[in-house]
């Protein structure tokens, strides 16, 4: 494997040479999962050119999805400035990860596969991969850590009643890592009838480049957006980073214009850019919470989908190539953030996002998009006193 080949581009959405964001990325799998990675990758190939599949996205995007999702001026949280959150909450099941799932199934489907394995932290992405196995008639076994199933309940529920079946992983921190161990696993086991479902832009080649490119319809729909709403572009955008995924696709619609300011926000207890190191994680090199012999660190966040020691290996380039700035946000600034977006616009926010506000509210920039990747309904238990 060729670790140091580049990127044939840097702006826009261009394709990752052979896997690889500088030297980063990569496909670092046993040799069963090659013929199943390759199979996916001639088959996004064919379906990204193919107007039939553009076709049928935009489709259940806009009848199923409810997209495009609104750009709305947040004047109360922000007085004195232009603070605008894109509303990915508004999307069904309540986070951006829906944008992912709808793609990956069509995909799915094309190449014959029935069944679905997925993994999920916060429920998110397992509601998003059990609702839309519901949808296309595909059976969905979705990978859980106990922790995260306590944390998250009313996500299990939902999956269940999805037709789901969720499975308790009681290994480690029994959180997303382990989590995504044993749905590789499974996938290993059955890759002849399966497809793994991956929740984020992490993992081996072509998932970070699948999902960035099923994601970016946040960053399209949003400079069309700002552009119509105040004739300009942002003077900066702000995401919050887990794997990485609802940044990438929000930053993916800017990356080209050199003087919007691009930020993402990581959990101060699981910044993987902010105090990680380059290692491998899940089939993929990129910045991992990890000490000097490798052994992958213990995180911790409030909020279940920012608890996850990787993150997506474009992140990892973009890091290192100065284009995007990361920064951390601890807990007790995404409760801050949380509450005032619910009392002063009505929103209740997911606690993933909430690191984004607490930081866009800081910025000293007037004209500001921070995307708003999810809904808050998952997140009362842990906010609430009891
Ligand atoms: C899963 C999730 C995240 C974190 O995942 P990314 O891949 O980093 O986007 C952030 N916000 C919400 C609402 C989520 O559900």
């Amino acid at each position: 494997m060729n670790e140091m080949s580049g990127m044939n581009e840097m702006s826009g959405m261009s394709e990752p040479l052979a896997g690889f964001y500088g030297p980063y990325g990569g496909r670092y799998v046993p040799e069963t999962l090659v013929p199943a990675l390759d199979e996916l990758t001639a088959c996004w190939e064919q379906a990204r050119t193919d107007p039939g599949f553009a076709a049928e996205l935009d489709r259940l995007r806009r009848t199923f999805a409810g997209r495009p999702t609104p750009l709305y001026l947040a004047e109360r949280l922000a007085p004195g400035r232009r603070l605008y959150l894109k509303r990915e909450d508004l999307c069904h099941t309540g986070a951006h990860k829906i944008n992912n799932a709808i793609g990956q199934a069509l995909l799915a489907t094309r190449m014959g596969k029935r069944r679905i394995v997925a993994e999920t932290g916060a429920g998110q992405h397992g509601v998003a991969a059990a609702t839309v196995c519901a949808r296309f008639g595909l059976e969905c076994v979705v990978y859980m850590g106990v922790e995260d199933m306590r944390r998250q309940r009313p996500n299990v529920d939902r999956m269940r009643l999805l037709g789901a079946e969720v499975r308790p992983v009681e290994l480690g921190t029994r959180t997303l890592k382990e989590a995504i161990s044993e749905a590789i696993r499974d996938w290993i086991t059955n890759v002849e009838d399966t497809h793994y479902m991956i929740g984020s832009c992490v993992g081996p080649h072509p998932y970070p480049w699948i999902v960035r490119e099923l994601q970016a319809v946040i960053g399209e729909e949003a400079r069309a957006q700002i552009l119509q709403a105040e004739g300009r572009l942002p003077e900066a955008v702000v995401a919050c980073v887990g794997g990485g995924s609802n940044a990438i696709g929000l930053f993916a619609g800017f990356i080209g214009d050199p003087e919007v300011r691009l930020v993402g926000v990581e959990a101060a207890g699981a910044a993987s850019l902010g105090t990680g190191r380059p290692s491998i994680l899940h089939g993929t090199r990129s910045f991992v919470l990890a000490d000097e012999d490798g052994q992958i660190l213990d995180t911790h966040s409030v909020s279940a989908g920012l608890d996850y020691p990787g993150v997506g290996p474009e992140h990892a380039f973009l890091r290192d190539s100065g284009r995007v700035e990361y920064v951390p946000a601890t807990d007790r600034e995404a409760l801050a953030a949380f509450q005032a977006l619910a009392e002063r616009e009505g929103i209740i926010p997911a606690l993933e996002p909430a690191h984004a506000v607490a930081r866009a509210l800081e910025l000293m920039e007037e004209l500001v998009v921070v995307g708003l990747s999810g809904r808050g309904d998952k997140d009362l238990e842990a906010v609430l006193p009891r």
